[in-house]
């Protein structure tokens, strides 16, 4: 049984015309062959609209009637998505997350999936009919309703391919994954293979084509995912095995994360333990911490910087504030006009020379670098925020742009 898992994004079914529009897509691939199971997000707005009315009531609405009232969003597309086929001569047959069942654990607002049951879904597909699952529910061992966080309907897509042996195609609003925001940078292409580590790397850098949790799901079961339009017929962007992905170019994409703050801790005692203490104390009250710096010690003092979520600036600061009291630093400074820019690819593993290029790129638009993390397969430099989207365009054109006239000059 070859078996295609369709997932529609919140614009693909925005309205009940785009749902017919995405119904279609799915006639498509029945005739061509393939078992279609749907996974359909909540239509356009839907769950911003309820996280709204919620707010209204209380700022910290409890968490286990927040899943309740979201899941509603991707109760009513379902049914709808399901009508729509049915009209259109096609049987088909609407899934909550409890009835397939998606079992996660109870961490209510962000679930995680446990275990996917593939039994009634393989029975609707033997019969002929087309199960219609509502993408981002999942439901406890002991039968409370829960979700899988903001986007989270990539990842129930993944999950049922994963446990169906299928491929994934996620129809989204973008023709698919570019080597930049196409709004900063008009000449960004469209890539036509990524590996699931470089989406990963993009993904968390700023790029928001899909949840990071579905590309990481993906990646540990080898789940095939073809992002494209739902609005055109054209190829999108397949992510892949490494193996697979034919051409590993030095730097795949360029982001930016504009959402970001660096703290800074004036003048603390250089002396063992010292790191140790702020660093536990952020990790204790569940504060991601980025970008790491410690300058050089002069006369037994250093100053120590690092960036953290701009949501959650203030609250590390505050922290911070108690714990360079208790070690007798000078003073706290918080930097909110920060962006980090990155740039990725697979083949950085293997070029040298990437890093120089990148801070003259910066260095010749008198951009100043304040702080630089590595991995493998990428770089990013914390910029002031004014810089961020020239540093864009200057690093696209001279590694994308540039790369691709040598090619095209040495090709001939
Ligand atoms: N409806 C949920 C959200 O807006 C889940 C999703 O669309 O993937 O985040
Ligand atoms: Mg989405």
């Amino acid at each position: 049984m070859k078996i295609l898992v369709q997932k529609f994004g919140g614009t693909s079914v925005g309205d009940l015309e785009r749902i017919e529009n995405a119904a279609r897509k799915v006639i498509k691939a029945l005739e061509k062959g393939y078992k279609v199971v749907v996974v359909s997000s909540a239509m356009a707005g839907e769950t911003d609209s309820l996280i709204n009315l919620a707010r209204k009531i209380t700022d910290f609405p409890n968490e286990r009637e927040m899943d309740v009232l979201l899941s509603t969003g991707e109760q009513k597309a379902v049914a709808l998505f399901a009508m729509t086929l049915r009209k259109l001569g096609c049987p088909a047959v609407s899934l909550c997350g409890w009835q397939v069942p998606i079992v996660t654990d109870k961490v209510h607002t962000k679930a995680r999936i446990k275990k996917v049951g593939t039994q009634r879904i393989r029975n609707l597909l033997e019969e002929g009919y087309v199960p219609v699952v509502a993408g981002f529910q999942g439901v406890t061992e002991d039968w409370e309703i829960t979700t899988l966080g903001r986007g989270g309907s990539d990842t129930t897509a993944v999950a049922l391919a994963a446990a169906l042996g299928a491929v994934c195609e996620i129809y989204t609003d973008v023709p698919g994954v570019f080597t930049a925001d196409p709004r900063i940078v008009p000449n960004a292409k469209k890539v036509p293979y990524i590996s699931y580590e470089e989406m990963i790397e993009l993904a968390s850098l700023g790029a928001k084509v899909m949840q990071i949790r579905s590309v990481e799901f993906a990646a540990r079961y080898g789940v095939r995912i073809h992002v494209r339009s739902s609005f055109s017929e054209e190829e999108g962007t397949w992510i892949l095995p490494e193996e697979e992905v034919m051409e590993k170019v030095v730097v795949r994409g360029v982001t930016v994360e504009t959402k970001e703050s660096r703290i800074t801790v004036v003048r603390v005692p250089d002396r063992p333990g010292i790191a140790a203490k702020i660093f536990k104390a952020l990790g204790d009250a569940h504060i991601v911490v980025d970008m790491i710096v410690q300058n050089v010690s002069h006369d037994g003092y250093t100053d120590m910087s690092f960036t953290v979520n701009r949501a959650e600036a203030q609250k590390a600061e505050e922290i911070v504030r108690k714990v360079a009291k208790e070690i007798g630093a000078k003073e706290v400074v918080r930097d909110d006009r920060v962006a980090k820019v990155s740039i990725v690819g697979l083949g950085m593993r293997s070029s040298y020379g990437t890093a120089g290029k990148m801070f003259e790129v910066l260095a010749r638009n008198g951009i100043n670098i304040m702080a630089i993390s590595t991995s493998e397969i990428k770089i990013s430099c914390l910029i002031d925020e004014k810089y961020a989207e020239l540093a864009v365009r200057e690093l696209h054109e001279a590694f994308i742009e540039e790369e691709d006239i040598e090619v095209e000059k040495g090709g001939g």
